[in-house]
C-alpha cells in the first residue's frame, strides 16, 4: 500500500471547545408523540412525516435536542447518516406491516385494536435475537437471577433497571424491544445484591458488563452504588469493568457539564485506583459523531481519568456501508486517543432488512477499510457476528482445493474451547447471518452445531 492511501485527518485542538456556550443546554428529549414538534421536520412532506409515525408506533423513537441540532446535517436530509440513525424511515418496516399499520392509523382504529396489531408485528421482529432471553440467564440456587446475562465464561453483562433507555435511541438497535414498554419483553436488574451474590459464587468472572440501554443515563449516585461494591476485596476477582454507553455520541455533556458529570469522572478514577481496569465501550457509527467540539471534550475527560475508550458499533445499509467512512471513523478515534475495537454484522432483529449488509461485502468494506488506515488504527475485529453459539469473525474469502469459500473464526464462544477455531462455509454472496451459510468441503454440520 502506498503512503498517499491513508487518510490523514485534523482534530481540532481542545481550544475550539468553549464551555460557557453548552453549560445552559438543557437535555430535551422527543418521542413519537412529539415529532410532529421538531423545527427542521417542517422541511419534510406531510406524507413523509406521517410514515415516520407509523413507523415510531412500532419502533422506538426518541431523539434529542443536541442530536437534532449539532450531529444531523439537515441539507443532507433524508440521507444524513445520523438522521438515518435516529429517525425512522419507511422502509424500516417491511411493506406488508408498513401498510397493515398505516391503513390502521389512516382508519384511526381503536386504540385497544391498534395496540393488539403493533405488538402482533413487533413479535414478528424476532425481538430477542441470539437466544438471549432463553440461554443466557444465570441461576443462583435454583432461582434465576434477573437483570444479568451470563453467555461466556469470563464475562457478565449487568442490566440495571435504572440504565434501560438511552439519551436517543438508534433505529437499528438489537436491544429495541427492551424499549418499547413490553413488561414480558423487558430485562431489568431490582437492584445489585444479586449481581453481587452471583460474582460471589462466580469467582471465574473477570469482567463485569454494565450495559442497557445506555447505563450513563442514571444518575452517578445510582451507577455507584451498583459498581462501589464490586472495589472490595471480596471482589478481587473482577478485575474490569466495562460500561456500555453511546453518551459520547447522543450526549456528550453527560462528562462534560451535567450536574454530576464530575462525580462520575471521580468514580471512574475511584474505579482505577482500586486497581481494576475501567473500559468505557463507546458505539460510533460514523465520523460525523466525533466531530463536535463537546464530543472531543468528553473524551479527553474520559480519557484523563485514565479510563480507556474502545469504540465498537455495527455495519449498515443507509449510514456506514462505504470504506471510506470507516477508514476516517477508524483514524478519528486513533487521534483522539480510542482504540478501535469492533466492526459488527447488524443483527437479525427488529428493521434489520433496512440495515442488513451481505456478509462478503461487509468483509470487503472491512479490508478495503483497514487498506486506508496505517497499522495503529487497525486494531478493530470483524466483521463479526454476535451469534448463538459465540462472537464469529469473517475472515475473507478464499478458495482451497478449488472450492471458493469464505473462512471464519470463532472469536468468542459459549464454550470457551470453540475460542479461536477457524472454520469454512461454502462462498454465498447473499448471506447476511451464520444461519444463512452452510459448511464446506461436503460437511454436513459446523462444529459447534453439534
Ligand atoms: S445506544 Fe445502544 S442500546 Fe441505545 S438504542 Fe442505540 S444501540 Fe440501542
Amino acid at each position: 500500500m502506498s503512503k498517499s492511501n491513508i487518510i490523514a485527518i485534523a482534530s481540532p485542538p481542545a481550544s475550539e471547545f468553549d464551555a460557557d456556550a453548552v453549560r445552559h443546554q438543557r437535555f430535551k428529549v422527543y418521542t413519537a408523540k412529539q415529532l410532529d414538534q421538531i423545527p427542521q421536520l417542517q422541511q419534510l412532506s406531510a406524507e413523509r412525516r406521517f410514515e415516520m409515525q407509523v413507523v415510531a408506533s412500532v419502533l422506538p423513537f426518541r431523539v434529542n435536542q443536541y442530536v437534532i441540532d449539532e450531529l444531523i446535517n439537515w441539507q443532507q436530509v433524508p440521507a444524513d447518516p445520523i438522521f438515518q440513525l435516529t429517525f425512522p424511515q419507511r422502509g424500516m418496516l417491511k411493506p406488508e406491516h408498513y401498510d397493515r399499520v398505516a391503513e390502521a392509523m389512516r382508519n384511526e382504529l381503536p386504540a385497544a385494536e391498534l395496540k393488539a396489531l403493533i405488538s402482533d408485528i413487533r413479535g414478528e421482529l424476532n425481538p430477542h435475537p441470539a437466544g438471549q432471553l432463553e440461554h443466557n440467564i444465570p441461576m443462583l440456587d435454583g432461582e434465576v437471577v434477573e437483570g444479568l446475562q451470563h453467555k461466556y465464561r469470563e464475562t457478565v453483562l449487568f442490566f440495571p433497571s435504572s440504565g434501560q433507555v438511552c439519551h436517543s435511541y438508534c433505529t437499528f438497535c438489537f436491544r429495541w424491544a427492551q424499549f418499547v414498554g413490553d413488561k414480558d419483553l423487558k430485562i431489568a436488574a431490582r437492584e445489585s445484591n444479586q449481581l453481587q451474590d452471583y460474582l460471589r459464587a462466580h469467582p471465574e468472572v473477570t469482567d463485569v458488563l454494565v450495559t442497557g440501554g445506555d447505563p450513563l443515563v442514571m444518575k452517578t449516585r445510582n451507577l455507584r452504588a451498583y459498581l462501589e461494591p464490586l472495589l472490595s476485596e471480596e471482589f478481587d476477582h473482577i478485575r474490569t469493568i466495562r460500561i456500555g454507553s453511546k453518551a459520547l455520541t447522543f450526549w456528550p455533556q453527560r462528562v462534560v457539564t451535567d450536574d454530576d458529570a464530575e462525580d462520575l469522572l471521580a468514580l471512574f478514577r475511584e474505579i482505577q485506583a482500586a486497581g481494576k481496569h475501567l473500559a468505557l465501550m463507546a458505539h460510533y457509527n460514523h465520523w460525523q459523531e466525533l466531530e463536535p467540539a463537546i464530543a472531543r471534550e468528553a473524551i479527553r475527560r474520559i480519557r484523563d481519568t485514565g479510563a480507556q475508550i474502545r469504540a465498537q458499533g455495527p455495519l449498515l445499509a443507509h449510514i456506514n456501508d462505504d470504506a471510506k467512512v470507516w477508514a476516517r471513523l477508524w483514524q478519528t478515534q486513533v487521534e483522539l486517543g480510542i482504540i478501535p475495537y469492533y466492526m459488527f454484522v447488524e443483527r437479525d432483529t427488529g428493521a434489520r432488512h433496512y440495515f442488513e449488509v451481505p456478509l462478503v461485502k461487509a468483509w470487503q468494506i472491512y479490508r478495503d477499510a483497514m487498506q486506508q488506515v496505517s497499522g495503529i488504527a487497525r486494531t478493530a475485529r470483524g466483521p463479526s457476528m454476535s451469534s448463538h453459539p459465540g462472537k464469529v469473525e469473517i475472515q475473507g474469502v478464499t478458495e482451497i482445493n478449488g472450492e471458493k469459500v469464505i473462512a471464519l473464526r470463532m472469536i468468542q464462544g459459549r464454550n470457551p474451547d470453540w475460542v479461536q477455531r477457524p472454520f469454512f462455509a461454502k462462498y454465498n454472496e447473499d448471506a447476511t447471518w451464520l444461519n444463512h451459510l452452510e459448511p464446506a468441503f461436503g460437511e454436513e454440520r459446523f462444529f459447534f452445531d453439534d
